[in-house]
C-alpha cells in the first residue's frame, strides 16, 4: 500500500487567514479594478500570487536569526553562510546581494558589453531585462517540447544543444558565458537534466566559455534528477545539487525561492577577475562584500535553510503538492500544463473559457473569477503581462494565456489544496457564466501591475 505523502513537520506558530463572502470578494476585486495585484493580501484566502520569498522558516532559522552578528565587516553569519555556500556549490567566492535580480545586474555589468549574446534555456523575466539594460541579447533556446504544454517530457526544461553549438559556431565571438536557469521557471517550473547540465557545459568549455546557473530552484531540480533520470536514483539530492553546481563555474541565486528565506541573494563565483570587479561594484550599489544589502541575521536564516531545502522528505512532498492538485485538476477535464513543475500549477485559460476570445482576456478573466470563486490569488501569464496596446491603438496578444498558481513554501496543508481543487473544478462546471475583460486604465510598461480592467 503507497502510503499518501504528508507534509514532514509539524506547526509550531500559526497565522489566521480570514475567511471572506463571494459578495465581500465581488466588491473588494471591484474595488481593486478586478486587478488581484491590487487586492490587500488580507483579503485573500489562498495566495499563490507567487512562491517567491513567501515561504514559511523552520525553528531552527528562527534560532538562527538571534545569532546573526550585526557587525559592519568580517560578520561571523558571513562566514557561516561562506561556508554553506561552498560546501554545496564548490565556488570560491560569495557575494551576498538583497536578492536574484542584484546578483543578475552585478555580474552582467562585470561580464558582458553591448552586442553580446547570451543563450539560456529561457531567462527569467529580471534576467532578460537586465541583460536587454546592458544591450545584450537574452537568447532562449529551450528543447521544442518545452514550448508545447501537453507534451509529456521528464526534462522539458533542457536546453537544445544543437542549436546552442551552432550559435557558438556562428556568433561564438560574442557569447561571453551560457546560462541555465534550474528549474525552468518562465517553463513552467520544468525541471533539467544532469546529463543536459554536463553537456551543455561540455560544449561551452569547447568554445572556452563558462556556464553560470540560474539556481533559484537548484534543489527541486536535483530532486527530479533522482526521481526521473536513469541512474541517479540511488544518489542523495543534495549530491545530485552538488554535483551539478560543480558542473559549472559560478551562478546567481535568489535565496527567496529555495533558500528558503524571505528575502535574500547572492552570486558565486570562481572567475578571479570578475570577482574582483563584482566586489568592487557591491560596494558601490549594495553594501561591504560581508553583508551586501542583507543583515547579518538574514545571512544565519539562509545558511540554515541552505541545508534545510535538500531534505528528501521536503522534497518529496513538495513535488508531490503540485502533482497532487494536477491529478485532481486533470480528473475533472481542467486543462493544465503538463507534467507539473515544481513550484506551481498552470492552469490552460484558453481551454477553461474556450467561449472567450483573445481580446476578452481570457487567463485574466479566470484570474479575477478564481479570486470571487474562493478567495484564491493566481498570477496572469498571458497577454495582459506580454501583449502590448501599439502607438496606432491596436493589441496584440500572447499564444498562451495562463493562470499561474505558485506555491509558497511549507505554508499550506493538503487541506487548502483540496479545498482549491473544489473551486476550481466547480467554477469549470460554470465556466460559460465568466465574463471576458476590458481594459479602464494601462500603464506603458509592466501593465499588468497597476491595469485596471472591466468585466465585458
Ligand atoms: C525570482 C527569480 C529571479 C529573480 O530573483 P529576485 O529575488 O526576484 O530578484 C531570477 N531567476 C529566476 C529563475 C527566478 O525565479
Amino acid at each position: 500500500m503507497a502510503l499518501p505523502i504528508i507534509e514532514p513537520f509539524r506547526i509550531k506558530s500559526v497565522e489566521p487567514i480570514r475567511l471572506t463572502t463571494r459578495e465581500q470578494r465581488k466588491e473588494l476585486l471591484e474595488q481593486a479594478g478586478l486587478n488581484v495585484f491590487q487586492l490587500h493580501a488580507d483579503d485573500v484566502l489562498l495566495d499563490f500570487l507567487t512562491d517567491s520569498g513567501t515561504g514559511a522558516m523552520s525553528a531552527r532559522q528562527w534560532a538562527a536569526i538571534m545569532e546573526g552578528d550585526e557587525s559592519y565587516a568580517g560578520s561571523k553569519s558571513f562566514f557561516r553562510l561562506e561556508a554553506v555556500v561552498r560546501e554545496l556549490t564548490g565556488y570560491q567566492t560569495i557575494i551576498p546581494t538583497h536578492q536574484g535580480r542584484a546578483a543578475e545586474r552585478i555580474l552582467f555589468e562585470v561580464a558582458t558589453k553591448p552586442g553580446d549574446i547570451v543563450p539560456s534555456n529561457t531567462h527569467f523575466d529580471t534576467t532578460r531585462a537586465n541583460l536587454e539594460y546592458d544591450q545584450v541579447e537574452a537568447l532562449d533556446l529551450v528543447i521544442p517540447e518545452g514550448l508545447e504544454p501537453r507534451t509529456r517530457h521528464p526534462f522539458k526544461g533542457n536546453i537544445d544543444l544543437g542549436r546552442v553549438e551552432a550559435l557558438l559556431k556562428d556568433r561564438g565571438a560574442r557569447v561571453p558565458f551560457g546560462m541555465i536557469t534550474i528549474t525552468n521557471n518562465s517553463g513552467g517550473g520544468q525541471p533539467v537534466s544532469l546529463e543536459n547540465i554536463r553537456a551543455y557545459s561540455a560544449l561551452l568549455k569547447r568554445f572556452g566559455k563558462p556556464l553560470i546557473i540560474d539556481a533559484c530552484r537548484f534543489a527541486e531540480n536535483a530532486m527530479f534528477v533522482k526521481m526521473r533520470e536513469p541512474g541517479q536514483a540511488e544518489k542523495s539530492a543534495r549530491d545530485i545539487a552538488r554535483e551539478i553546481f560543480r558542473s559549472a563555474d559560478g551562478c546567481t541565486m535568489s535565496a527567496k525561492k529555495d533558500g528558503m528565506v524571505n528575502i535574500g541573494g547572492f552570486l558565486a563565483l570562481n572567475d578571479e577577475g570578475w570577482v574582483e570587479a563584482a566586489k568592487n561594484l557591491l560596494i558601490l550599489t549594495e553594501g561591504f562584500p560581508t553583508y551586501g544589502g542583507l543583515a547579518g541575521r538574514d545571512l544565519e536564516a539562509l545558511a540554515v535553510g541552505l541545508e534545510e531545502v535538500t531534505d528528501e522528505a521536503y522534497l518529496r512532498y513538495r513535488l508531490r503538492t503540485a502533482e497532487y492538485l494536477g491529478e485532481k485538476l486533470r480528473a475533472a477535464g481542467v486543462g493544465i500544463v503538463e507534467p507539473t513543475g515544481g513550484h506551481a500549477v498552470y492552469l490552460d485559460a484558453k481551454d477553461f473559457l474556450p467561449h472567450l476570445k483573445p481580446e476578452d482576456y481570457p487567463a485574466w478573466a479566470l484570474s479575477a473569477a478564481l479570486y470571487v470563486e474562493g478567495g484564491i490569488r493566481g498570477a496572469e501569464i498571458g497577454s495582459v503581462m506580454f501583449g502590448k496596446r501599439l502607438p496606432d491603438g491596436t493589441e496584440t496578444y500572447h499564444p498562451m494565456e495562463l493562470v499561474r498558481l505558485a506555491f509558497p513554501r511549507r505554508v499550506y496543508t493538503q487541506s487548502h489544496f483540496d479545498y482549491a481543487a473544489e473551486i476550481i473544478c466547480d467554477l469549470k462546471r460554470k465556466a460559460r457564466e465568466v465574463h471576458g475583460v476590458r481594459f479602464v486604465k494601462q500603464a506603458r510598461w509592466l501593465r499588468h501591475f497597476t491595469a485596471q480592467m472591466r468585466w465585458a
